[in-house]
């Protein structure tokens, strides 16, 4: 392709980036699998590459997929809300796994996580008590939707044990696919359009003006980060456990859903495990996510605009191939 075409797929490829963004993230629709959307960004990303003075500064390859509605304050994140570098390559992993190991010095250790089909929060806490809680938004900024987060029963208004004096957890808030099935029966029978997937229907349900319809739908919730300048922990894994202690509901070791491991066979059998399992899951997952574990190294390895180097999602192309065109747009 020569510069001239170059600018005219790029073109096209934002126009149609930032439409799909638009319908996902504000009006909780998917036109594409997410398989399709991405493939599209990796596309637009490798002419970027190729390109790189045509490269915008606000290319969707730079940002994260923001959803600020103004129905809500807007509040800054104090620890940026990025996005996940995403894969659906094992061979990409290998070379992720290789690249990190060549950039920091010592031993690597990984954690593998579930990637929950959800939508992300961040909650503040102090002295041991929900202060607040945030969509993702932007990444800089999101908006607080204390009320609607404050009505799920899994996450904690006031914590117990040894907790620091102030932190952030983020999550996943989500529905079970029970419980989501149990809200489109009754929507049903009310006669009213069904939703088209868990993830968009959470998304929809957590920006609610009114929580006491919030409450009664039923979301759920996973915790898997915490931040903080002086948190009681060297890693991400302890640090989840630890959360656990603080009566947050993370996943469990025993489940599966959390492994921790210092080599790619470890990572790979995990990510086996969980194609081959996904459909036993009571909720929905999209991939699985790698991180890894050591704080400091983390640091050392920093994050792009985008997306944090520590970390990488692996996603199940199948599932997404096939999630093509379940398009419902609902009000909520
Ligand atoms: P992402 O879904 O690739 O990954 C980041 C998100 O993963 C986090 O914000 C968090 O919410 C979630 N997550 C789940 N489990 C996690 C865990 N264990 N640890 C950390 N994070 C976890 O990124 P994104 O920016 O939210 O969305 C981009 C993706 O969304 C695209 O790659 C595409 O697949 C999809 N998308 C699809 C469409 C469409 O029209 N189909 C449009 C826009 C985006």
């Amino acid at each position: 392709m020569d510069r001239k075409e170059a600018v005219k797929r790029i073109e096209d490829l934002t126009k149609e980036l930032n439409h799909y963004n638009h319908q996902y993230y504000i009006e909780n629709v998917s036109e594409v699998s997410d398989f399709e959307y991405d493939q599209r960004l990796k596309e637009l990303q490798d002419l970027e590459n190729k390109f790189p003075e045509l490269a915008a500064a606000n290319s969707p390859t730079k940002r994260v997929g923001g959803d600020i509605t103004k129905k809500f304050q807007t509040v800054k994140h104090d620890f940026p809300m990025l996005s996940l570098s995403n894969t659906y390559s094992e061979e990409e992993i290998v070379e992720w796994e290789n690249r990190v190991k060549k950039l920091v010095p010592g031993k690597v250790n990984y954690v593998c996580e579930l990637k929950y089909d959800g939508v992300a929060i961040g909650i503040r806490y102090e002295n041991g008590a929900l202060v607040q809680a945030v969509t993702r938004g932007d990444g800089t900024q999101g908006e607080d939707v204390s009320a609607n987060v404050k009505t799920i029963r899994t996450i904690p208004l006031k914590l117990k044990g040894n907790y620091p004096e102030s932190f952030e957890i983020r999550g996943e808030i989500f529905f079970t696919l029970d419980s989501f099935n149990a809200l489109n029966k009754l929507r049903e029978l009310a006669g009213e359009e069904l939703f088209a997937n868990p993830r968009n229907s959470a998304s929809g349900t957590l920006k609610m003006q009114d929580s006491k319809v919030v409450a009664e739908r039923g979301l759920d919730c996973f915790l898997y980060g915490v931040y903080g300048r002086d948190l009681p922990a060297e890693g991400h894994f302890e640090s989840v456990l630890n959360a656990g202690e603080w009566g947050f509901k993370i996943p469990r070791v025993e489940k599966k859903y959390l492994k921790k491991t210092d080599s790619i066979e470890g990572i790979m059998e995990f990510i086996h495990y969980w194609d081959e399992h996904r459909v036993d899951l009571p909720l929905e997952i999209d991939g699985i996510v790698i991180k890894v574990d050591d704080y400091s190294q983390q640091e050392e390895l920093g994050s792009t605009a985008k997306s944090p180097r520590w970390a990488i999602a692996y996603k199940f192309k199948t599932e997404q191939a096939s999630a093509k065109l379940e398009v419902v747009t609902y009000q909520v």
